[in-house]
C-alpha cells in the first residue's frame, strides 16, 4: 500500500539529457518509493500532449543544437509551466533547460534561442568552456556538490535568487560567484553529475514540496545516505 502517487514529468529526455542528468529522475523515483509513494513517470518530448496532472518536473542539459531543436516546443508550453510554478509545483532544471527557463540564450554562434522567462536570467555563450567539479553553499541545503560543463554565461535579474555561492568552480558566469537561480519551488542550476545522487537534501526537498502540495503533509522515511556522503566527499576533493 502506498501513501499516494506522484506524477514525475521529465521534459525532453530525448534531446536534453546529458552528463548523467537521467540520474536525477532515477533518484527522485527511488526516493519517492522509499518514502512510501508510487511514481507515475511521464516523458514529454516535442509534439507530445502535456499531461493534465503533474506534481514534480525535471529537465536536463543539452548541446546548443539540442536546445535549438526543442526551443519552439518549449515556448508552446511556457505559459503552462509558469502557471504550475506559480502554483508551487517543484521543478529542477539543469544547465541547458535552466538557460531556457530564462529570457534567452544567445549561443556563441550568434543564434538567439528564446526562453520562457520563468526565471529572471539571461545567458550569452562565451568562448571558454567552464568544465569541472564544483562546490557551492546554500543556507538550506549546505554544500551542493556537482559537475559543470557549459560555455553559456548567465546573469541574474532582480527577480531571481541565486541557488548557491560558488566555493570552487565557475557557476553562473565565472565572475560574481553566484550559481543557479530559484523562483518559488523552481530550482535552476548548472550542476550535472548527476546532481541529486550526491545531493539527497535537494531531492528530498523537491519531494517534500510535491507531496505537501498534493497530500497536505509529508512524513519522510529515514534513508541511509552513507554512500551519497562518500560520493559527495570524493567529488568535492577532486581537482577540476
Ligand atoms: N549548450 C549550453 C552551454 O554550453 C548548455 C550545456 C549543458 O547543458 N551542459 O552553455
Amino acid at each position: 500500500m502506498t501513501r499516494g502517487t506522484i506524477t514525475l514529468l521529465q521534459l525532453y529526455p530525448r534531446d536534453m539529457n546529458i552528463y548523467g542528468d537521467w540520474g536525477n529522475t532515477l533518484v527522485l523515483k527511488r526516493r519517492l518509493e522509499w518514502h512510501g509513494y508510487g511514481v507515475n513517470l511521464v516523458a514529454y518530448n516535442p509534439g507530445d500532449e502535456f499531461p493534465k496532472e503533474v506534481d514534480l518536473i525535471v529537465g536536463g542539459g543539452g548541446q546548443d543544437s539540442g536546445q535549438s531543436k526543442i526551443g519552439d516546443d518549449l515556448l508552446g508550453i511556457g505559459d503552462r509551466l509558469k502557471t504550475l510554478a506559480d502554483q508551487g509545483v517543484p521543478m529542477l532544471m539543469i544547465c541547458g533547460l535552466y538557460q531556457q527557463f530564462g529570457h534567452y540564450f544567445k549561443t556563441k554562434d550568434g543564434e538567439e534561442i528564446k526562453g520562457i522567462g520563468l526565471l529572471d536570467i539571461v545567458t550569452v555563450g562565451g568562448h571558454e568552456r567552464l568544465i569541472g567539479n564544483i562546490v557551492t553553499e546554500n543556507d538550506k541545503f549546505g554544500s551542493i556538490v556537482g559537475y559543470e560543463n557549459h560555455s553559456g554565461l548567465t546573469t541574474l535579474g532582480a527577480n531571481a535568487t541565486p541557488l548557491g555561492t560558488v566555493m570552487r568552480g565557475a557557476g553562473n558566469n565565472n565572475q560574481d560567484r553566484t550559481e543557479g537561480a530559484r523562483y518559488n519551488n523552481v530550482i535552476g542550476t548548472y550542476l550535472h553529475g548527476s546532481l541529486l545522487p550526491k545531493n539527497p537534501a535537494i531531492a528530498d526537498w523537491l519531494i517534500e514540496q510535491a507531496v505537501i502540495r498534493k497530500y497536505g503533509e509529508f512524513h519522510p522515511a529515514v534513508i541511509d545516505d552513507h554512500f551519497a556522503s562518500l560520493a559527495r566527499d570524493t567529488a568535492a576533493r577532486r581537482p577540476r
